[in-house]
């Protein structure tokens, strides 16, 4: 992060205001953000009550709005009050006794509302998850304390339960509950509440933990003997935690050469001084297999995942801001983990495009992992075998440091890929979607012993219900979207709302009885094995077969045992998965990704070919990957072929400048939607005629691009047109933006969302 950059960050965090008038210098203001769609902080006088108790990061209550009801709000800031405290009202009351967002976590999300042009209450609001708002997994319990009197009444008088109670109480060091009393003291409640009435004992209140959370047990096991590859990527990562500077650091290492060892080993270092590193990884590679990794090699490590309750993400979060975890492992959202001592955060395969929300507020996990990062004065290394452009590009301007990995552990060599041109192919012009290649390569390696992955991103029967007689595609009734039948449950279903029906009798459009489907998904596909292989097991892996808890890691498992020879499945089957005995790996569709029309196509392809690759040839067994594609000459799939990320990146390089896209521009996308379309079309018209008018005025270098229908263009019963903001400095598009939302917007059915540095174009 450059200096300016850096600047900027800080101003963007609360700041206390100069002393204005000496008379108002008594009182004390909390800056206050509530969860709204604006852009204000408040301020609030601090009553006396609470002066010792406030601090930011907390909740509080705070007349607001209209009939000033009490609304909760957070505390971002104190200091003296900045306007004169006449006009001021006073705060209610503070939620949570200890501050949930540290200081640097409160910069981080001001930082996050500048950068995706969200309300900052809706950032904190999404920072805390709700099972830590609620208390979930803790009860409120009775205590009590003998009183002052105590001591002397025992002098008197007393009914025998009452002085044993008492006498409990006054040796007891800290209040009890109502439980610990009855038991030691072996007395129903009645003496205790008799006490109470009398004034010799004090009933308080105490918050409790009904959950308790299971440490998982893991057997230890030691490091590993680090190759000289890795040695030296382990120094210059030692270098840049002993600096107590923030750097990043793109650990570019080929799949199987060991990145995940030299992860572990930096964060040994940051351990033994006594910090936390947090470590991310895209949902579907939390794998038992990836957790027990580091479970088998740290004494606490906390796993955040999707499938967690509010209790257990409650206890976690405890835990962590304790500081009594070594390593936090998991998806997108923790990187906000409330670690008090952070000293390393580590993404792995950062080119997933899962690490940005698609949901406001917008973020990017690697941009917020590099603010917090630089915030916090720490490294971050950013993990992959094929990074993404916009990090290539950071490495190229030497903003980052790079670490390059070119080998395999242990030398095994990385597998070769044959790209098969299917277009001619015999087998598949009758309808197969194994091609010839792939058959004959299949049968030999089942016959060698060997397992057999195959890889199509498409789940569902066929993707396209088809009228043979008029030419029409069955269609989602509320989206703009073919759907897909699901011949297991014999329904045709869209992918984007799930609206699901029966199989067509006829063609909706004219009528007649000519209904076909064409395409192939995983369960076709899945159909097609079995019958050409039924000496061999499958197994099919999408979301559909996976969607009860825990049959993954079953399905998984089964493989690894060997129980099962061949998997086949959409995206979940390409990431992170190493196992021994694959000795071929085939990609049925290279082309389904290409063809998107989104900018990183061919980046996608790209990743997508040698994620899979790295899948086979990780023993002395070897592997190979076969490709079927009708655009063999595709430089994305060619030079995938070759493992020559250099030369796609170069190429894909060039292009990207060409079209003015990023890395080399910053992109902002508006999408409007509403049930009417020529509502959503005239008010994206009218919006993005504004933004260049205001453009020009504001003397602001944005383009503007559009609007035009979405690729996706009706979305659950909504019609979406979209623009496109770019420019060089996204400060200007912040600018823009700014003045654009102060003025009025007229339409009223219509809602627009904006999306900094859009990873879905759809
Ligand atoms: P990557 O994350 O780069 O794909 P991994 O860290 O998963 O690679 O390593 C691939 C395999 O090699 C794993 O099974 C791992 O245990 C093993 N491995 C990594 N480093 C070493 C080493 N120095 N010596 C022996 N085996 C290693
Ligand atoms: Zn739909």
């Amino acid at each position: 992060m450059s200096h300016r950059q850096q600047q900027h960050l800080f101003d963007a965090a609360p700041t206390q205001t100069p002393w204005e008038d000496a008379a108002d210098a008594d009182h004390m203001c909390a800056q206050v953000v509530f969860n709204r769609p604006l852009d204000t902080t408040f301020s609030y006088l601090v009553p006396d009550t609470l002066r010792e108790a406030i601090q930011p990061g907390q909740r509080i209550r705070a007349p607001f709005g209209r009939g000033d009801r009490q609304t909760v709000g957070y505390c971002v800031g104190i200091g003296p009050p900045s306007t004169s405290v006449r006009r001021l009202k006073h705060l209610d009351s503070i939620i949570d006794d200890v501050p949930l967002l540290s200081p640097s976590i409160l910069k981080l999300t001001a930082w996050i509302a500048e950068r995706y042009l969200c309300p900052w209450g809706q950032v904190l609001e999404t920072v805390v998850p709700s099972g830590v708002k609620k208390l979930a997994g803790t009860r409120v319990e009775t205590t009590f304390t003998a009183a002052g009197s105590a001591r002397t009444a025992l002098e008197g008088k007393l009914p025998p339960k009452q002085r044993t109670v008492l006498e409990l109480l006054l040796t007891a060091k800290q209040p009890l509950g109502a439980a610990d009393v009855r038991e030691q003291a072996e007395c129903g409640m009645v003496p205790i509440q008799g006490l109470v009435k009398k004034g010799l004992v004090i009933a308080g209140e105490r918050r409790v933990d009904t959950y308790d959370l299971k440490e998982l047990e893991s057997a230890k096991t030691d490091d590993l003997v680090l190759n000289d590859e890795q040695t030296a990527a382990l120094r210059s990562i030692h270098d840049a935690l002993r600096s107590g500077q923030h750097s990043t650091i793109l650990l570019h290492g080929v799949t199987g050469s060991g990145k995940t060892e030299v992860y572990i080993q930096a964060i040994r270092e940051v351990v033994s001084y006594g910090r936390q590193s947090i470590v991310l990884v895209p949902e579907i590679s939390l794998t038992p297999q990836t957790i027990r990794r580091f479970r088998s090699r740290f004494n606490s490590v906390a796993v955040l995942h999707s499938h967690l309750s509010d209790a257990e993400r409650h206890m976690y979060w405890q835990r962590i801001a304790r500081g009594d975890v070594e390593v936090i492992v998991g998806a997108r959202s923790a990187v906000f983990a409330p670690a008090p001592h952070l000293g390393l955060i580590v993404i792995d395969e950062e080119h997933e495009t899962s690490f940005k929300q698609e949901t406001a507020p917008r973020y990017h996990a690697r941009e917020v992992a590099r603010t917090r990062a630089a915030i916090q004065n720490v490294p971050l290394i950013l993990g992959s075998a094929t990074p993404t452009l916009e990090s290539w590009r950071r490495v190229q301007e030497r903003q980052d440091t790079l670490i390059a990995m070119h080998r395999r552990v242990a030398d095994l060599p990385l597998p070769p890929v044959l790209v098969v041109d299917v277009r001619n192919d015999p087998r598949m012009s009758q309808g197969a979607s194994l091609g010839r290649a792939l058959h004959t390569a299949m049968q030999k390696a089942l016959a060698d012993g060997g397992q057999v992955i195959l890889f199509l991103n498409l789940r569902g029967f066929s993707p396209t219900i088809w009228c043979r007689s008029c030419g029409e595609a069955l269609k989602c009734p509320h989206c703009d979207i073919s759907l897909t039948w699901h011949k297991d449950r014999a329904k045709a279903v869209c992918h984007f709302c799930d609206y699901a029906t029966d199989q067509p009798k006829s063609c909706p459009q004219c009528g007649n009885i000519a209904i076909r489907y064409f395409g192939v998904g995983t369960q076709r596909l899945e159909q097609e094995v079995r019958s050409k292989f039924a000496n061999y097991k499958c197994l099919r892996m999408d979301s559909d077969s996976m969607r009860k808890p825990g049959s993954h890691d079953t399905a998984l498992e089964s493989f690894r045992a060997g129980e099962v020879q061949i998997l086949l499945g959409t995206q979940m089957i390409a990431k992170g998965l190493d196992f021994p005995n694959v000795t071929l790996v085939g990609v049925i569709d290279a082309d389904t990704m290409l063809h998107q029309p989104d900018l990183r196509s061919a980046e996608r392809t790209f990743q997508l070919i040698a994620q899979v690759a790295g899948r086979t040839g990780r023993s002395e067994r070897g592997g190979r990957v076969l490709v079927q594609t009708c655009s063999p000459d595709e430089p994305a799939i060619r030079l995938a072929a070759g493992h020559d990320y250099l030369n796609f990146a170069r190429y894909e390089m060039k292009h990207r400048r060409e079209m003015s896209a990023p890395p080399f521009r910053t992109m902002a996308r508006v999408i409007l939607r509403g049930p009417k379309e020529p509502h959503v079309y005239e008010a994206s018209k009218e919006f993005a005629t504004k933004l260049r008018t205001l453009a020009e005025s504001l003397k602001l270098p944005v383009d503007i691009l559009g609007p035009a229908p979405a690729p996706l263009a009706k979305l659950k019963d909504n019609y979406r047109y979209h623009f496109q903001m770019s420019a060089d400095h996204i400060e200007s598009i912040h600018s823009l933006w700014k003045a654009a939302v102060k003025q009025p917007f007229s339409a009223t059915d219509v809602e627009f969302v904006v999306d900094v540095d859009p990873m879905n174009l759809r």
